[in-house]
């Protein structure tokens, strides 16, 4: 019997259920359960391809290609599962299937409603995710906060669940912020009271509550949260503000977490092995070293919008002992004064991030040239590898005003255009070249001794790639092409060898990046960021 496991949030959003949910399902793993997990989007996008990265965050690829949410890259960091499409959810996609069935004809003679034939579908999406994946229990995460109006129909749905499923197999876990009052350092529960009230009204009492606070809340605050919230007291956990994120699941846990799950889900009360995951937190714990990177390129004011990539930067760190700091820096400053590129001489190493449309190209442009003549290590992800390529054929290769055609359709020398197959493409939703795709690494190359291997999967998110055209130019100016896509018709890693690391990536490593199994370029990187630092010392 599969159990269920609804995950919603209260008093605002970005409270850190996605970490919750994730955490929970280790806890269950550690107890030997399988788990999986599903994020509920109530947007009426379809996917979170067309959503603005600056009020939703990053766009999380799966291996299959879909367009999610970031909370999906926390389900796979944690539990080291891959996500398909299925784990993600939006009203989007439930109206395109019940409008889509009601002009099929198969609701032919009713009226089509939100109860049931909306409810039906929702219900029917998580439970074939249950029934492809086999797991013990699926975890499904409410996206908004408790009370929006496009979260009732999921949240209706989910009530509807506890009845057909059972109240032992399914569980209600309540997140929601309680503030701490800067005047006189009080705790304050009322507005968690409030969401939970919320989630009553709608017919859910959840089971247990989580207290996201910036430190452990006092007995007070729990034994108030327990009366109003109508849970036992030791239902009300607590999850305070922490460094290292990977060690949530075991603060959790110690605070009987766990058990209190298993228990209300009848599920065997095992001891948690949790030596495995312990190990891999020391990399995090313990850091011998500290790296300085900093990011040039635009949303640097929202961490969530690159969240995977510093999470990758931080698998790597952790696997060779190292905290690395992470600044941001706005690719137009470098544009409106290119003097303040010496800022770049402050950090271990430069990465320029994904991104799309011309504003800060040419800032990116600029910090890439700065790195590559300074020798600063420099990482390049999908628009930054782009970037760096527009840079080498402008600086190095002597072709004046190149440019991707995104930036500059009137470019002389259009060193980054469309692929062909996207030529044709008036649709913009999820028509991008997405999802893993099998890669061939050269012989002898940086990139082989990297990832040790001759083929490689990757995710991608992309339109444009390097146009055929100018490959011998770039290679003959010494820039190696070191991983192609296995017809030889696609340029996926490029590095400069005559740098400490001078690599660029088509591909989003940062999406299969865990923590103990970090990506092997990310771990270049910070190596090189670190013998440069050594040798500097010297
Ligand atoms: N805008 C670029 C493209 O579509 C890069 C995309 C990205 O960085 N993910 O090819």
């Amino acid at each position: 019997m599969t159990r269920y496991i609804f995950v919603t949030g209260g008093v605002l959003s970005s409270v850190g259920k996605g970490v919750t949910a994730a955490s929970i399902g280790k806890m269950l793993q550690a107890r030997g359960f399988k788990v999986t997990a599903i994020k509920i989007d109530p947007y009426v996008n379809v996917d979170a391809g067309t959503m603005n990265p600056y009020m939703h965050g990053e766009v999380f690829v799966t291996d299959d290609g879909g367009e999610t949410d970031l909370d999906l890259g926390w389900y796979e960091r944690f539990l080291d599962v891959n996500m398909s499409k299925n784990h993600y959810i939006t009203t989007g996609q439930v109206y395109s299937t019940v409008i889509e069935r009601e002009r099929r004809g198969d609701y032919l003679g009713k009226c089509v409603q939100i109860i049931p034939h909306v409810t039906d579908e929702i219900k029917g999406r998580i439970r074939r995710v249950a029934g492809k994946t086999g797991v013990d229990v699926v975890i499904t995460e409410i996206g908004g906060t408790t009370g929006d109006i496009e979260g009732l129909p999921f949240l209706e749905a989910a009530r509807q669940m506890r009845l057909e499923e059972g109240f032992t197999n399914t569980l209600f876990v309540h997140v929601a912020l309680v503030p701490i009052l800067e005047t006189t350092g009080e705790q304050k529960t009322k507005p968690l009271q409030h969401s939970v009230n919320e989630l009553r009204r709608i017919g859910i009492q959840p089971d247990l509550v989580v207290a996201r606070c910036p430190v452990m809340i006092e007995a007070e605050a729990q034994r108030k949260i327990a009366l109003f919230a109508n849970v036992e007291e030791k239902a009300v956990f607590c999850s305070p503000t922490v460094k290292n994120i990977y060690g949530i699941p075991l603060l959790l846990d110690r605070q009987g977490m766990g058990d209190y799950i298993c228990g209300r889900l009848r599920l065997p009360l095992v001891k948690p092995d949790w030596s495995w995951w312990n190990k891999i937190l020391e990399g995090f714990d313990k850091p011998r070293h500290e790296l300085k990177v900093v990011f040039c390129g635009k949303y640097a004011k929202l961490a969530d919008s690159y969240i995977s990539i510093n999470e990758a930067l931080k698998h790597a760190g952790a696997h060779l002992y190292a905290a690395v700091k992470i600044d941001w820096v706005e690719a137009e400053t470098f544009e409106e004064n290119p003097g303040k590129l010496e800022v770049l001489n402050a950090y271990d190493g430069l990465l320029v991030p994904p991104g799309f449309g011309s504003r800060g190209a040419e800032g990116k442009i600029l910090a890439v040239k700065y790195a590559r003549e300074h020798d600063i290590p420099f990482l390049g992800i999908c628009f930054g590898f782009q970037m760096a390529v527009v840079e080498f054929a402008r600086h190095v290769c002597g072709l004046k005003k190149a440019n991707s055609t995104e930036v500059d359709t009137e470019t002389p020398h259009p060193v980054l255009d469309y692929m062909p197959e996207q030529k044709e493409i008036d649709m913009l939703g999820g028509t991008m070249r997405l999802g893993a795709q099998p890669i061939k690494i050269k012989p002898g190359t940086l990139a082989r001794k990297l990832y040790k291997s001759e083929v490689i999967y990757q995710r991608h998110r992309h339109r444009f790639e390097v146009n055929p055209k100018y490959w011998e130019a770039l290679e003959r100016k010494g820039m190696v092409f070191s991983g192609l896509s296995p017809d030889g018709r696609r340029i996926e890693i490029f590095e400069y060898p005559k740098n400490f690391f001078h690599v660029g990536v088509q591909y989003h490593p940062e999406f299969k990046s865990r923590p103990g199994r970090p990506d092997p370029v990310y771990v270049g990187f910070l190596e090189a960021c670190l013998r440069r630092r050594l040798q500097e010392k010297n």
